[in-house]
């Protein structure tokens, strides 16, 4: 049984999955291996499939399986797991620092400071306390933040197309609805042909003069063109993003340049709790698979 781990991973992975088989990074043994063990890098697509002669199942450390072609691999009888449950604290955790952070001045206080400056008169401060926080999407990570939206002293509202009810949130029937009514909004859906792009032009204009756009869900949810307009113009307050078009983004990326945006590399999952978490749950994957050989 060979374990290719082909992304990064907890530094203690490899001793743990040895007594399973032999562990490897080498990617040139890809034609020999098994498993393959991936994040968000690696795409398995049609042709890292095709040369994966031997493998039978490949892992997703992490939430989504958009990395994987789920079709093509389980016409080869490849199975495909994720770790989806093991992040959703050390997403929310980023995205709640995010939504801190913007109204907080973090950003441009530590700035100016490291450039020498004082600017205590001009970087007044807003509070997250009875602000309106509007969720989109309340699966895992969604519920997170709703828990901490509401121990800030946050009104909590949302949108799920596939929930009625949550114990946390104040549904409401539409995206519309929660963009009318929030001054913080975050995003927590999977990119599906249905949220590809709900955040744009006409979306933004019916959300409220100023209000904050979080987004650790996916980058292509939204359209950056119009984000990055909405920012120059000062229809939203700011925009704060862990999420991007391409990893690491192209240099004309538009919000590069846009104000009152934080930006973070794609590092929601890389808690250093979360990555023993997936370790733990891809241990439990292969041991099952092995067992059932
Ligand atoms: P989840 O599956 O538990 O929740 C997603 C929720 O979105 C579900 O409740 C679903 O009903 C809802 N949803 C789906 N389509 C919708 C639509 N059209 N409109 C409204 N709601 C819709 O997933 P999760 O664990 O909470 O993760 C959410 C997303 O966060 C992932 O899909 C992934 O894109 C992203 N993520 C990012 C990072 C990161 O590093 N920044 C890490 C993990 C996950």
């Amino acid at each position: 049984m060979l374990i290719l781990i082909s992304d990064a991973f907890d530094a203690s992975l490899p001793d743990k999955l040895a007594r399973l088989g032999e562990v490897t990074d080498d990617k040139s043994r890809l034609p020999q291996a098994d498993i393959v063990l991936v994040r968000s890098k690696t795409k398995c697509d049609k042709a890292f499939i095709d040369q994966a002669k031997k493998l039978k199942m490949i892992i997703r450390g992490g939430v989504g399986l958009d990395n994987i072609d789920r079709d093509y691999a389980a016409q080869k009888g490849i199975q495909a797991y994720n770790t989806a449950r093991a992040s959703s604290i050390a997403v929310a955790e980023l995205a709640f620092a995010l939504m801190i952070a913007l109204p907080n001045k973090i950003i441009p206080g530590h700035v100016s400071m490291s450039q020498g400056q004082w600017k205590k008169n001009e970087l007044t401060r807003t509070e997250l306390f009875g602000k309106t926080l509007g969720l989109i999407g309340l699966g895992l990570i969604g519920s997170v933040m709703a828990q901490r939206g509401k121990a800030f002293g946050m009104q909590v509202i949302g949108y799920d197309k596939y929930l009625d009810s949550h114990p946390d949130v104040d549904l409401k029937d539409t995206l519309e609805d929660v963009l009318a009514q929030a001054d913080y909004i975050s995003l927590h859906t999977p990119l599906t042909d249905e949220t590809k792009g709900m955040i744009n032009k006409k979306t933004i204009a019916g959300m409220k003069d100023g209000a904050v756009l979080i987004n650790t869900g996916r980058a292509k949810c939204i359209v950056r063109e119009d984000v990055a307009e909405a920012l120059h113009s000062g229809k939203l307050g700011g925009y704060a993003t862990d999420v991007w078009y391409s990893d690491p983004p192209d240099k004309n990326e538009p919000i590069c340049s846009a104000p009152n945006v934080i930006m973070t590399p794609h590092i929601g999952a890389s808690t250093r709790e979360n990555l023993l978490r997936i370790g733990d749950i891809v241990e439990e994957l292969i041991e099952k698979f092995v067992n059932e050989q």
